[in-house]
Formats: C-alpha cells, structure tokens, sequence
C-alpha cells in the first residue's frame, strides 16, 4: 500500500471506499454506490460537496491568482476575511493571524499566550492547563494539551504535559451546585501554580474527537472569571464548534464571554480547504508591539492567508448568515432530540446533543465492531469514535436524509445483544 493512511493501523486496512465525485450531502463512489454523509467530512464540509457558489467564488479568484506570499504583501480575500472575522466573532477579538490547519492555528494560539507573558515582562509563565478527554491537532504543542492517549502515546516521553483537568460534569444544562467541584479545582490550580501558568486552553461547550461530550456554559463563564482573577489567558479552541455547529455562531456565545484567543478552522472554508485563523484580542496583539524582532510573533506558515481559502472562506461566511444557517441547525437539532428519544436500548450509556451534534455513547467499544460497514452497506457514511456514534452533518441535509441516517444507528443498536 503506497498510500498511508491516517489513524489506521496498516497491517489491517481493509476496503477503503474510493469516492468519485459528491454532490450535497451524496458521497458517489467508484462502484457506483451512493452514502449519504452524516459526519459532513470530519466537520468542515458545512455547506455539502460541490457546493455552485463556493464553486464559482473558487473558479473566480483561480483565474486572477491562486497563491501569493503573505509575507510583506496583501490581498483583497485576505483583508476583506479577516474584516468579516472580526465582526462576527465575539467582541474584542480584533486581530486575525491565517494558518493552514486547525493544529497549526493551535500552535499559534500557545505561542501568542506563551510570547504575551514574555512580551509583557513575566518570566517563568510557561505552563499550560487543558481538559482531559480535549483535542487540539497532532502537532507536538497540541498533543501536549491533548488527552488521547491513543493519539500520543509513542511521544510520550518527549511531551512536556502541563495540568489537566477533568471535563465539567452535568451536562449542557448543568447548574452551579453541580459544578461547583469543577470550579473548585480550577481555583485550587489556579491558586497555587498561577505563576507558573500561560493559560487555559479547551474546547468550547463540546468536547468533540474525545467523545462529543457536552458541558455547560457555566462553566466557560467561571473560567473566564477565574482566569483573570490569577492572570491567566484564555484559549478557546473552536476548530470543530464555530460556525454554528453548537447552535450558536460561536460556542463561546452560549456563555457570552470573549476569549483572549481564539482557534477556528475545519468549517472556515466550508470544508473546501485547509485552513485555520487564531484570533487574539487588542490586548493580546499590543503586547506584541516593540522595536525590534524580540516582541514580534515570529510564525509564518508559507500558504497563510491563501487566495483561494480566504476566498471560499467569506462566500462560506455570506451563506452562513444569508440562509439563516442557525435556524437549520436548530431544525437539525429537534430531528435529532425527537428521534434520539425514540431510541432505547441496554446498550446505550448515554445519548448527547447539542446544536448539529447528536452522539450515542454505547457501553462497550466492542459493540461498535462493524458498524462502519453496517451504515456503509445501507449506504451511509458514519464513521464511530470509539464507542461513540454521531450524526455531525452538513447544514445543509434534509430532514429525510437525516432521519435515513440515524435509522441506520437505531438499527445497529437494536442488533446488540446484551446479556444483564
Ligand atoms: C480537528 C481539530 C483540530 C486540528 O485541526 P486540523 O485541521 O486537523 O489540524 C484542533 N482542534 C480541534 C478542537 C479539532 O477538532
């Protein structure tokens, strides 16, 4: 096999599905047969394949240029996107910095929070706290703020960790009472080692490549607060929640707080392209100001600011808000409550949703043995984590198309066996 693969072991690959050509939310593959996506491309493809106006927006700006250098020049898409960014994200987050990747505008982030401290005249401000079960990317700084051991166990020798603390308990609408031993061991941390401490980065309101697990605004709000009680930045990744997959444009919206920095990428360009945008706020970005290369934030990724992504990038962004895409995905959402609910089984530890995310955590991984090719067979794709499986679909899916899908987990769940 020329071609590696990721996250796979090799030895056993299996039957990969070649696919051919995609129209909305249809996958058409090389044997003829047709799946219907029901993870939207691992979240970015917001908008279905081939989609005309991203298409033409894309056709429009090849024919002017494809690629310059962002180093010492500009260009309209770049501009006009980091404009629309800074508009539409929570307030105060007024400087854009491009990337190419989710894991990159990650590193990025870590590095603009780490410089801040240094810029600003701390020393020895170097830690970084995360959550367990988070994902941040697979290069080395992000591993380091990651927990999944299957993603960064061979390095583990090389990763200097930094503090992790457990996912807030309770759920989406957990209350203050629930959380509070959450809030009591960020305190606790934050008390005795905020010297030492850079910031805190997580995923806004879901947890999404740990598990889709879910928690409340809450507690996003008590960091905020805390943060800046002990003079510690907060990072909020939104690589796989912005742009309206949690319902609300940003997760941070659902707790009305603005980060000092935040990632996006995946659903940026409507999945079309990689590319990645760390947002920083005025604060954050001043400190960077001086007179020499010392205070300068020395990153510069060679295909940042991309014509072509930052084009499809603002027609993405002008759908988004032109169609009313956060009232298809409330519509996506009561589906998925109303047929979720219809599904019960033994073999169900828990069901999870919020915005365009549903996910049933089943009790044993092995009971999700073969079910990529069950909903492959039946004409699907829905690709489990674990023992979890999820509809993650583009904005775009009808209301048949998504209740096509999640018939094929209740069918596969009905077909567990389970002996208590
Ligand atoms: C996917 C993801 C990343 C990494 O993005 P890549 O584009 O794959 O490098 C980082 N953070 C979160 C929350 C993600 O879901």
């Amino acid at each position: 096999m020329k071609l590696w693969y990721p996250y796979k072991q090799m030895k056993d690959l299996g039957q990969v599905p070649v696919m051919v050509a995609g129209q909305g939310t249809q996958m058409i593959l090389e044997d003829g047969r047709i799946l219907t996506d029901g993870i939207s491309s691992w979240w970015a493809v917001i908008h279905g394949y081939n989609h005309p106006e991203l298409n033409h927006a894309l056709i429009h700006q090849v024919s002017n240029f494809s690629h310059v250098m962002l180093g010492g020049l500009s260009h309209p898409p770049a501009l006009a996107l980091a404009d629309k960014l800074v508009a539409i994200a929570p307030a105060g987050l007024n400087h854009v910095f491009y990337s190419d990747s989710g894991s990159v505008g990650v590193e990025v982030a870590l590095k603009m929070a780490l410089q801040f401290w240094k810029n600003t005249g701390y020393t020895g401000k170097h830690k970084i706290i995360s959550l367990r079960n988070g994902y941040h990317g697979d290069t080395f700084k992000a591993m380091e703020v990651g927990d999944d051991s299957d993603f960064s166990s061979a390095f583990a020798d090389v990763l200097h960790r930094g503090y992790f603390l457990d996912t807030p308990t309770g759920g989406f609408h957990a209350d203050a009472a629930t959380l509070q031993k959450d809030f009591t061991a960020l305190e606790d941390l934050l008390k005795a080692h905020a010297p030492e401490i850079a910031c805190f980065i997580l995923e806004p309101i879901v947890q999404c490549a740990g598990g889709f697990r879910i928690y409340s605004p809450l507690y996003l709000k008590v960091a905020r607060e805390l943060c800046d009680k002990y003079e510690v930045l907060l990072v909020l990744d939104e690589v796989a929640t912005g742009f309206g997959r949690t319902g609300k444009l940003f997760a941070a919206e659902h707790a009305g707080i603005t980060p000092d920095i935040m990632i996006v990428g995946k659903a940026l360009t409507g999945g079309y392209m990689g590319h990645a945008a760390t947002m920083a706020s005025t604060r954050i970005f001043n400190s960077f100001l001086g007179d020499s290369y010392d205070k300068a934030l020395m990153h510069g990724p060679t295909f940042m600011g991309n014509p072509l992504a930052t084009t499809v990038a603002l027609k993405s962004i002008e759908i988004i808000e032109r169609d009313h895409y956060l009232s298809r995905i409330a519509q996506i959402n009561a589906v998925i409550q109303s047929e979720f609910d219809k599904i019960e089984s033994p073999a169900i530890a828990d069901k999870r949703i919020v915005g365009a995310i549903g996910a049933i955590e089943l009790k044993e991984e092995s009971m999700m043995a073969g079910f990529r090719d069950f909903a492959i067979n039946n004409n699907a794709w829905l690709r489990p984590i674990g023992k979890v499986m999820y509809v993650m679909p583009a904005y775009i899916i009808t209301d048949e198309e998504l209740l096509f899908l999640i018939g094929i987990m209740k069918e596969w769940i009905s077909r567990i066996y389970v002996n208590d």
